[in-house]
């Protein structure tokens, strides 16, 4: 199949070198991406004193806390009320220290689990540096999540410890404790107590030293466990290892632009792989200030955030961007954003109309990414310096190698050439590359066709090397910039006793990319009707959050299903869209 270039809808948006406030970190895209090697981009980090190996945290705060840098702000955190909190370098490694000394004073050690599921607040990111610093495994959650979600990957990834708050534990885990025996220690963040169950963070912080010396850390040992989700089974625990720091930093550096004195603000929640990966480690590695802003989206508090915190790189999503244009950019004019040099999206596609609309209102255009929980970190990018094909997530980064495959019958891979479309592979052998779905080898090894990983994505390429993203290769779903496994929603709502049958797709939204919606028979006796219809909505909000449940639901008398009785989203898709049904050879029953 060949497209036209998309380009021919929007110009190209050509970059003028004489424009630059800064000179680009990569400058000429071919020069960069022939000079470049691992090696030498892990060089550039320190890594631990002695030649004892490599630590994100290490990298992140304490190289930084060692050196010229160690007054400078680090983290600049703004709560829900507007009040302001900085830590500087120094501040961040005693508190991380304190932190990692407080996890061993309770008998955690190396290779333990630690979940963290808190929001945007300062213990998130001293819990998760200092518990990197013992060399623990962190997995952040998503705050949002509601109580099965929050239990199932707890117990997929052997949770020892969790840090939450007060209210977040009571609401959300204590009633599931039971599901987890491997979880003993829970610290609250604002207990003022310990209790029989839970630990308080400030008694063990003041207990605990200042002084920490992280172990010899190899590169390989794993640092950091973020899930995602597939279109069937459990969700997937992505393995990371403490090397992933030299993509962070490699990546910060050329598709993020960071340069040294820049005050960055990336509006991820650390609870998804973005929010780590680039809410806290990467601006940390470049030794800028990364400001947090605890509150959630709020178009004018977002442009003040911008302006009074002179923002000159914002990494932020399109359903954010999209929410802005609805405001028009009118709404931005009144703001001093002339410190802003650089802007950047990802996670979902980024229409072409957001670019161009970013320069109408920020004067600058946005620069689409791509990647995912999978890669670590960023992959393909419109970089400072390259000309934007508005639609087009850009060109791989230097040391990252992309293909469009096509799998073939008999197992192999066909390599398809420019315009055509296929799935989106990387060449394995990136630093941030995942190393495993914990406990789930063979779902790891699905994903490999020799040394080619495939991604799952649909793709692109034009004959000028800039990707275009087609779609999703399964039935995952991304609401808002969330990965949503149509399975676990699934799930939650065959628990409802009313519930006979479930199929969950996303339904395209012009704001959010799409959201949940579900399709759902019930069991004879029970009644479609409103009163069920929200109190099933109800049952789905509580057991896995807002940010996870249907918005929509539909009743049918039946669901179409294959011969071997698996749901047929597709088709539920396709006749949701008004799209032709495709091949239905294998349909046994039907809906109608
Ligand atoms: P996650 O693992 O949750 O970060 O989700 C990764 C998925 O989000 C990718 O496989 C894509 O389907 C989608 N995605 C991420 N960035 C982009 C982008 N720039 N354009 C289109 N889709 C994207």
């Amino acid at each position: 199949m060949r497209y036209p270039d998309d380009a021919d809808r929007y110009a190209t948006i050509l970059k003028d070198p004489r424009s630059f406030v800064v000179s680009p970190n990569l400058a000429d895209y071919e020069a960069a991406r022939s000079a470049f090697s691992w090696e030498q981009a892990r060089a550039a980090l320190s890594g631990l004193p002695g030649g004892d190996g490599l630590n994100i945290a290490y990298e992140a705060v304490d190289r930084h806390a060692r050196g010229p840098r160690a007054n400078r702000v680090a983290l600049r955190w703004i709560g829900k009320a507007g009040e302001r909190r900085d830590y500087t370098y120094g501040e961040l490694a005693i508190s991380t220290n304190r932190f990692a000394n407080a996890l061993q004073s309770v008998g955690v050690k190396a290779g333990d689990s630690v979940f963290i599921l808190l929001g945007r607040v300062p213990e998130l990111y001293v819990g998760m540096l200092g518990a990197l610093k013992l060399k623990c495994v962190v997995s952040p959650l998503f705050s949002a999540f509601g109580p099965e979600p929050i239990a199932t990957r707890m117990e997929i990834g052997d949770a020892r410890v969790l840090v939450t708050t007060e209210a977040l534990y009571r609401r959300k885990v204590e009633a599931l404790r039971e599901r987890l025996p491997k979880l003993e220690c829970v610290i609250l963040i604002d207990a003022e107590e310990d209790s029989e169950r839970t630990r308080s963070w400030r008694k063990l912080m003041q207990a605990a030293q200042e002084i920490f010396n992280i172990a010899p850390t190899d590169p390989r040992e794993t640092a950091l466990l973020h899930f995602t989700s597939g279109t069937t089974g459990r969700p997937k625990g992505v393995i990371h290892v403490h090397e992933a720091v030299v993509t962070h930093y490699a990546t910060g550096r050329y598709a993020l632009d960071l340069h040294d004195g820049d005050r960055f603000w990336c509006t991820a929640d650390p609870g998804w792989v973005t929010g780590t990966s680039y809410g806290v480690i990467a601006p940390l590695t470049h030794g800028v200030t990364n400001i947090v802003v605890e509150a959630e989206f709020d178009a004018p508090s977002w442009y003040g955030v911008l302006a009074q915190e002179r923002v000159t790189v914002w990494y932020t999503a399109p359903t954010a961007i999209r929410m802005m244009m609805k405001l028009g950019a009118d709404a931005v004019k009144d703001y001093d954003l002339s410190a802003l040099r650089f802007a950047a999206s990802v996670g979902e596609p980024l229409n072409a109309e957001a670019v161009v609309w970013g320069v109408e209102a920020f004067g600058l255009p946005f620069h689409d990414n791509w990647w995912q929980t999978e890669t670590g970190g960023i992959m393909i990018a419109n970089f400072a310096s390259m000309d934007i094909k508005p639609g087009s997530m850009g060109r791989p980064l230097p040391g990252v190698e992309a293909e469009i495959l096509r799998r073939k019958a008999n197992g192999g891979i066909e390599t398809l050439g420019a315009g055509e479309e296929g799935e989106l592979a990387l060449k394995s052998g990136w630093p941030s590359m995942m190393r495993g779905y914990l406990h789930e080898e063979a779902r790891y090894r699905k994903c490999f066709v020799g040394e080619w990983y495939l991604t799952g994505d649909l793709a692109r390429y034009d004959s000028d090397g800039y990707f275009w993203f087609v779609g999703r290769a399964d039935d995952v779903i991304k609401s808002s910039g969330h990965l949503i496994g149509p399975f676990e929603v699934e799930s939650a709502l065959m628990e409802h006793p009313a519930v006979a049958e479930a199929a969950v797709i996303g339904k395209p939204d012009p704001i959010a990319g799409e959201i949940v919606k579900a399709f759902v028979a019930l069991k004879l006796g029970f009644e479609a009707d409103e009163l069920m219809r929200k109190d099933l909505l109800g049952h789905a909000r509580k057991r896995l959050g807002a940010a996870v449940a249907p918005k929509e639901i539909e009743f049918r008398g039946n669901l179409p299903k294959t011969r071997s009785g698996k749901i047929m989203r597709r088709l539920l898709k396709a006749r949701e869209l008004g799209l032709p049904e495709g091949d239905l050879s294998t349909l046994e029953s039907d809906e109608r």
